[in-house]
C-alpha cells in the first residue's frame, strides 16, 4: 500500500493526503496496479449514509502524542497478495485512526462524494448506533469494540447494503440474518493477521517464561528470583499446536519454528505437503486429540456455530495438566468459567489472549482476575501499523460500493455476498 504512494500536498487541516497507484476494485490478489490515470473519486452515486462505530478516544485526548515518526512500508502480505490499495488515503500512516476522532480517515473522501459519515462509540441498547440504523446504507464496525449487528438490528436497517468489518472476524454480525435480508458482509482479510500472529507468539513466550508475574515482582520493588522462576520454563522442545492454520495460525507456527518447538495443527483443510515439510508440521484430524499431546495450544479459527464454546466443561479435560492456552481469536470459543476454574486447579498453567465476550466485558468478568492470566483488552489486531491497513481496506471497499456502477470487491474480503456465504466467508465460516 504505502510503497506505491504518489505523495501529494492536498492536505486538509494538516493531514497528509497520499494518492496510491490506481488498482481496480476486486482485482485478484497480487495483480499489478492498473494503468495510471484512474479518477481518484468514483463518479458520484446517490448519497449514502455511512454509520461507523469506533472505540472511544484516548483518555488523555486526541490525537495522542506520536511515539515514532511513521511506520514501515509494507506492500504485500506473506502469501504475495497486495495490501489494501484504494485510490487514495487521507491520513498519515501511523496515526491513531481506530478511535472516534480518527474516523478511519474516511470523512474527506465520503463528504467529497456527497455522502455522509456518522461516527460514534455509543453502541449499546437504545444508543446512537440504534438511532442512526434506520437510514444507514453502510455500517462499519471493528471487532475490538464491536457493534453487535443482531437480527433485530438488521430488521431495523431496511436500507443497509453492507456491514463492513474494519479488521478481520465478522461474528459480531448475525450472518444468517444478513443472508436472509440480502445484506452483504465483508472484512479486510489479512490486514492484521501478522499483527495477531506476532502478539500470540509473544503471549506464548511470556506465559511459558512467566514474564508478566516476574515483571510485577520487579515493578513492585521485589527481587525474589525463586518466586519468579518457580513457574518459568523454556519453550524450546515444547509441543505447540494451533487450532486452525489459516493466516494467523500458520503465522504463529512460522514464528515459533526457529525456537525449536515441535509444531502441530488441525484445520478443516490440510496444508500443502511442502508447507508441512518446511516447518515440520504434524496434522491432527481432531483438535482434542491434538490438545492432549500439546504443551501450548493456540486457537486461531473464526467464531461460528462449529467453534462456539469448543473449550468447555467436556473438552477442558483433553488438555495436558499444566498446558498453556492462547486465544486471540474470539472469546466465545471458550467457556469463561471453565477457563477460570482450569487456571485455579492447574489444568491450565496459563491463559492469555485479548478477546472476550461481550466486549467490553463486565467489571466482574472472571478473566480479569483469574490467576496466571495474561489477558489484555482487544488490542492485538489494532496496532497503529494494522490500523493503516484496515482503514485503507475499508476505503477500498467503499470505493467499490460507491463507484457508478458499483465494482465487485476482492473475493478475499467477501464473507456474505448476495444472500450467501462467499469468498473468504464460504471457505472459513458456517451458518
Ligand atoms: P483465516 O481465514 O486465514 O483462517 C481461519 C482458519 O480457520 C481457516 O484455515 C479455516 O479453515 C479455519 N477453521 C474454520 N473453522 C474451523 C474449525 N471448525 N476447525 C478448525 N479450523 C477451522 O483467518 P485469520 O487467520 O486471518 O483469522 C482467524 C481468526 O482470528 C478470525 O476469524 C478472527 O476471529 C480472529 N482475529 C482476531 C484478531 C484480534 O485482534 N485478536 C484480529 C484478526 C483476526 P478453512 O479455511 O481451511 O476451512
Amino acid at each position: 500500500m504505502f510503497g506505491a504512494l504518489r505523495l501529494g500536498r492536498g492536505g486538509v487541516r494538516g493531514v497528509a493526503r497520499a494518492a496510491l497507484a490506481a488498482r481496480p476494485c476486486g482485482a485478484a490478489a497480487g495483480d499489478a496496479p492498473a494503468a495510471a490515470g484512474r479518477a481518484l473519486h468514483a463518479t458520484p452515486t446517490a448519497a449514502a449514509k455511512v454509520l461507523c462505530v469506533l472505540y472511544p478516544d484516548p483518555t488523555g485526548g486526541y490525537p495522542p502524542p506520536p511515539v515514532r515518526d511513521g511506520i514501515p512500508t509494507i506492500t504485500h502480505y506473506p502469501d504475495g497478495s497486495t495490501v489494501p490499495s484504494p485510490a487514495a488515503v487521507d491520513f498519515t500512516p501511523g496515526a491513531l485512526l481506530g478511535s472516534v476522532s480518527g474516523e478511519l480517515g474516511l470523512r474527506r473522501f465520503l463528504e467529497a462524494g456527497g455522502h455522509s459519515l456518522v461516527v460514534t462509540s455509543d453502541k449499546g441498547p437504545d444508543s446512537a448506533f440504534d438511532a442512526h440504523l434506520p437510514d444507514a446504507d453502510f455500517v462499519i464496525s471493528q471487532p475490538f469494540f464491536p457493534a453487535y449487528l443482531t437480527a433485530e438490528r438488521l430488521a431495523a436497517a431496511p436500507r443497509l447494503r453492507a456491514a463492513i468489518t474494519a479488521g478481520i472476524g465478522s461474528d459480531h454480525v448475525d450472518l444468517a440474518a444478513a443472508i436472509d435480508r440480502g445484506v452483504n458482509v465483508c472484512e479486510v482479510s489479512y490486514c492484521n493477521s501478522v499483527s495477531v500472529a506476532e502478539h500470540a507468539t509473544m503471549m506464548a513466550l511470556s506465559l511459558v517464561r512467566n514474564y508478566l508475574p516476574s515483571h510485577a515482582v520487579a515493578a513492585g520493588g521485589g527481587w525474589n528470583i525463586a518466586d519468579c522462576v518457580s513457574r518459568a520454563y523454556d519453550i524450546e522442545g515444547m509441543a505447540v499446536g494451533t487450532v486452525a492454520a489459516g493466516r494467523i495460525g500458520l503465522g504463529i507456527l512460522r514464528r515459533l519454528h526457529p525456537f525449536g518447538c515441535a509444531l502441530h495443527y488441525t484445520d478443516r483443510h490440510r496444508l500443502p505437503a511442502d508447507v508441512e515439510a518446511q516447518y515440520g508440521l504434524t496434522y491432527w484430524a481432531s483438535w482434542t486429540d491434538m490438545a492432549a499431546a500439546m504443551d501450548v495450544v493456540t486457537l486461531n479459527c473464526p467464531l461460528h456455530p462449529e467453534t462456539e464454546h469448543m473449550v468447555n466443561a467436556d473438552t477442558i479435560g483433553a488438555f495436558k495438566r499444566g498446558a498453556y492456552l492462547i486465544n486471540t481469536a474470539r472469546g466465545k470459543l471458550c467457556d469463561a468459567d471453565v477457563i477460570a476454574a482450569a487456571l485455579a486447579d492447574g489444568r491450565l498453567a496459563g491463559y492469555a489472549g485479548d478477546v472476550w465476550y461481550p466486549q467490553p466485558p463486565p467489571a466482574d468478568h472472571p478473566w480479569r482476575t483469574a490467576p496466571w492470566s495474561g489477558m489484555t483488552p482487544h488490542t492485538s489486531g489494532t496496532t497503529l501499523s494494522a490500523q493503516a491497513r484496515y482503514a485503507a481496506g475499508v476505503r477500498e471497499i467503499l470505493e467499490c460500493y460507491l463507484a457508478s456502477p458499483p465494482k465487485p470487491i476482492r473475493p478475499e474480503y467477501q464473507i456474505v455476498t448476495d444472500g450467501k456465504l462467499a469468498g473468504a466467508g464460504a471457505h472459513a465460516y458456517s451458518v
